[in-house]
């Protein structure tokens, strides 16, 4: 792991922030700059230390995973208290904004309010480029998610429920190696496949429906996300044209996509063209999301997002078409951005796989 490297990289971003030191509260970043995967913990980050305070819980735990990125202490009378007596010791105190209205309250107390600053998302743009290390990870998470999705294509019957296409593709996961899934596992047939956040519930999928399968795991730390839409019977024409607008956006979008090129640009490439094959309002979200150590990060490739795109983010594309009272489509593939263009690390087919 490149700790040293990432705390590194964080100390020249304080220098030029104007702080003494960092407080780090957000859980995906400690993980990111320590390898801690515990539950509580505060990071204190300064030009030459960096201090992981977590409690008793962890006293093997966090050593064993942090120890060589951070001096871990373990807390008996909490941890707030113990990071921020530290924090004392600094001018100027940094912390994390996403950190929450209780924590500053506790931290105007523990180091006077005048001394805190308070920094939104400085970890969270280091964490925006990905090194190869992270990136062969990614791409491992994103083929266990694969396989799993193909392991589980053959149990789809129309008398099969939702959730129980979930349950499968999640219990292949954990048999797989992943610790969990990344986020709630969406299976949705038929009309409520129009909803892009339906929850898989427990009806059948039934004949003929449109089914939208959306899901991922978290493999050694790091996210996947893939939806495939397929269709549970021969396919008609309307859900057969839904489905190749959505494929051929998609197709666009991941076809615009280079580094230097704006998000904005790369969700316009998609909606673009379906605006143009007249289904622009019922494309209701971004054409995807940054993702690493959590599903959803920067960059947001989104209508109103000029950031340009660095080589070495990863990020989603996924646009989707919902059409209220029928069904929904999308397809959703995972790409690491190039110098050259997209290299796309989703393996799964993406041809409209007719069941039954
Ligand atoms: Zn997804
Ligand atoms: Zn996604």
């Amino acid at each position: 792991m490149n700790h040293a490297a990432r705390l590194e990289a964080l100390r020249h971003v304080l220098a030029r922030e104007r702080v003494d030191c960092l407080l780090v509260g957000a859980r995906a970043n400690i993980f990111y700059l320590t390898g801690f995967t515990g539950s509580a913990g505060l990071l204190l980050v300064d030009e030459s230390r960096a201090v992981l305070f977590t409690d008793g819980r962890y006293a093997v735990q966090a050593p064993e995973e942090a120890g060589a990125a951070a001096r871990v202490v373990i807390c008996k009378g909490g941890i707030e208290k113990a990071a921020l007596a530290r924090a004392k010791g600094y001018r100027r105190v940094g912390f994390e904004a996403s950190a929450g209205y209780r924590f500053y309250q506790a931290a105007a107390d523990g180091v006077g309010a005048r001394r805190l600053r308070a920094r939104d998302g400085l970890v969270e743009q280091l964490r925006l480029v990905k090194d190869e290390q992270e990136i062969a990870r990614i791409r491992d998470s994103v083929l266990l998610n694969s396989r799993i999705f193909e392991e589980t294509v053959p149990s789809i019957r129309p008398e099969v429920a939702e959730q129980e296409i979930a349950a499968e593709l999640e219990y292949r996961m954990r048999r797989a190696g992943a610790e969990r899934p990344a986020f709630e596992t969406i299976v949705a047939a038929g009309p409520r496949s129009a909803m892009p956040h339906a929850r898989a519930g427990p009806r059948p999928v039934g004949k003929n429906a449109l089914l939208v399968l959306d899901h991922g795991a978290i493999l050694a730390g790091y996210a996947s996300d893939m939806t495939r839409t397929v269709f549970t019977g021969k396919a008609g024409e309307r859900a057969r044209s839904l489905y190749e607008v959505v494929l051929e956006a998609q197709q666009r979008a991941i076809a615009s996509v280079r580094a230097g090129v704006r998000c904005s640009r790369v969700d316009y490439a998609a909606r673009a063209y379906i605006r143009e094959r007249g289904y622009g309002a019922y494309f209701p979200h971004s054409t995807g999301h940054g993702l690493g150590v959590e599903v959803h990060e920067a960059p947001r490739v989104a209508a109103r997002q000029k950031m340009p795109l660095p080589a070495g983010a990863v990020i989603t594309i996924e646009p989707g078409v919902y059409v209220p009272g029928f069904g929904g489509v999308r397809i959703e593939d995972v790409v690491v951005v190039r110098e050259q263009g997209a290299q796309v690390l989703t393996p799964t087919p993406k041809r409209l796989l007719e069941l039954g």
